[in-house]
């Protein structure tokens, strides 16, 4: 032991106190913990119909040789069949291992020691954790009314930030900037900073007062705006996402890309699934709609407070401990979204999935709330 590294010493105090987050068990192991002979993931707003068809030929059909070799280290093909739905140029786009992973594109290419990043106190974590992290501020400001305060953004905003971290529709609330809100937002901010808009959820919204933030990249070149094929797309498994912006922003933020980290089957999945997607949307929208509705009746017959906005998930409250319900559910099979570390206690978020998941969820929540203690 006398070689054992003087971690103390050689970890920034910024990692040292750093909860790591933790990941869900296998499947089969959380069966066997819980006792549970199947299991509901309603906690990662995922897409119970899978991938759109196209993507599952591919996928099915994908030449094992292929995976010998390196992938497209830009993902080429992807980026033009992008540039053609999006009206763009191909190098606007910036390809990354999900969302997640171009989150921290995104904040190395432009903060440094001292610097900030200003976002919602109450929305998708990873902005925080990947500015904390990496020894950055994070600037949290309280949700107004279940959504973006956009004027409480603004007065967080110092001469060292950076970035401003929008999530719209917002992840866990589905609370969504309307038309002009976010122009006047951007305007206010006057391309002072970077704004990111991350629409993880975008293909979900139904409001025609949502505005796509993708329509105003060519009127605002200091906005990124963020996009997944985990969600809609139903890829989660597979890891992709994207940023787009202007092409001298985005410039910059590929240099803190590393090369190679999309695989070649995620991007043929991805490609294929954009090329052939509408009745995909269609029939997974009808799902999430008559899907919320039910929980939306069920939940509100229990007598529980939910929000339920845009995307693919609601979120409830309980008269109990947010964790001991995550337990409870688990031995009757459904898995849910604890929402203490979305600052959230005694809440959770569930996904919207089948009728066979939903009442099922139902009915273990029912019985969870009649439990004594
Ligand atoms: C799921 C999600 C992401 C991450 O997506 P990946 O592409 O799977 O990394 C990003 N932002 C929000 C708001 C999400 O809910």
């Amino acid at each position: 032991m006398s070689n054992f590294p003087p971690l103390d010493r050689l970890t920034p105090e910024y990692i040292r106190n750093f909860e790591p987050y933790i990941p869900s068990k296998p499947d089969e192991e959380l069966k066997r913990l819980y006792g549970c002979e199947r299991l509901f993931r309603l906690n990662n707003n995922e897409n119970p119909l899978g991938p759109p068809p196209a993507a599952r030929r591919v996928i099915r059909e994908f030449p094992p040789p292929r995976a010998s070799v390196y992938p497209s280290g830009d993902a080429y093909y992807l980026r033009l069949k992008l540039a053609e739905k999006f009206d763009m140029h191909p190098d606007q786009f910036l390809v990354g291992n999900g969302a997640n992973e171009v989150i921290s594109f995104a904040i190395k290419a432009f903060c440094e020691a001292g610097d900030n990043i200003v976002t919602a106190d109450k929305t998708f974590a990873v902005y925080e954790w990947v500015a904390t992290f990496s020894g950055f501020g994070a600037h949290l400001v309280p949700l107004a009314d279940f959504g973006f305060d956009a004027e409480g953004m603004l007065r967080a905003m110092d001469d060292r930030t950076k970035i401003l971290f929008v999530c719209n529709p917002n992840n866990p609330t589905g609370s969504i900037w309307k038309r002009g809100m976010l122009r006047g937002f951007l305007d206010r901010v006057a391309g002072s900073r970077i704004v990111v808009v991350d629409e993880a959820y975008a293909e979900f919204v139904e409001d025609p007062e949502f505005q796509n933030a993708m329509d105003l990249i060519p009127e605002y070149p200091n906005l990124v705006v963020f996009r997944t094929f985990s969600k809609m797309y139903a890829l989660a498994g597979l890891r992709i996402g994207y940023l787009a912006g202007a092409m001298e922003v985005v410039d910059v933020i590929r240099r803190t890309c590393v090369v190679y980290s999309v695989n070649v089957l995620a991007q043929l999945a991805a490609l294929a699934a954009i090329e052939e997607c509408a009745e995909h949307i269609e029939r997974t929208r009808e799902l999430v709609r008559k899907g919320k509705s039910f929980l939306v009746r069920e939940i509100g017959a229990l007598g529980l407070e939910y929000v339920s906005g845009e995307g693919n998930f609601v979120m409830l409250k309980l008269p109990m401990n947010d964790g001991l319900a995550y337990r409870k559910l688990m031995t009757r099979g459904v898995m849910i979204r604890s929402m203490t570390g979305f600052r959230f206690p005694n809440w959770i978020r569930v996904t919207v999935s089948t009728d066979e998941a939903m009442e099922c969820f139902i009915e273990a929540l029912t019985e969870a709330l009649g439990e004594r203690g």
